[in-house]
């Protein structure tokens, strides 16, 4: 729990036992959550608008980012570096797995530029690949 009390405390978050959950919850993933994923893994400590709104403060604040996956549902994971507040700065790749249906983030792997036509101004850059992940390709 030490570790979830550190980051909050770096992103300027009042601390809350919600908060603190699930930060932690994300600490512990090795995968992208889904809003139902973080929802089923506090249970019935805090409620769903408690939950709804942590996520959204997360979100805001630059503690965890949006992934996009082929799912009509976004999930989300901890922002390794620092974010600003509102401000976004991901172009990691994201990966699928097919057998496992995990997401990951590739922190390492970069976007490649991707030029576009003149008048065309990119805010954000998302790219997902799919296949078999390192847990499954044995
Ligand atoms: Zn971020
Ligand atoms: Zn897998
Ligand atoms: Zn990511």
């Amino acid at each position: 729990m030490k570790q979830a009390h550190t980051l909050l405390k770096q992103y300027n978050l009042r601390h809350t036992d919600c908060r603190e959950h699930i930060v932690d919850i994300f600490l512990q993933s090795t995968y992208a959550l889904s809003h139902a994923d973080v929802e089923e893994a506090i249970g019935d400590r805090h409620d769903r608008v408690t939950v709804y709104r942590t996520l959204r403060t997360f979100l805001d604040k630059g503690l965890i980012h949006r992934v996009l996956d082929d799912l009509s549902f976004p999930k989300y994971a901890l922002c390794k570096a620092p974010c600003a507040v509102h401000e976004h700065h991901h172009a990691h790749v994201h990966f699928k797995c097919n057998q496992c249906g995990q997401t990951n983030c590739l922190e390492d792997v970069v976007i490649p530029t991707v030029v576009l036509p003149t008048g065309y101004r990119p805010a954000e850059t998302n790219l997902l690949i799919n296949g078999v992940c390192i847990n499954c390709s044995v």
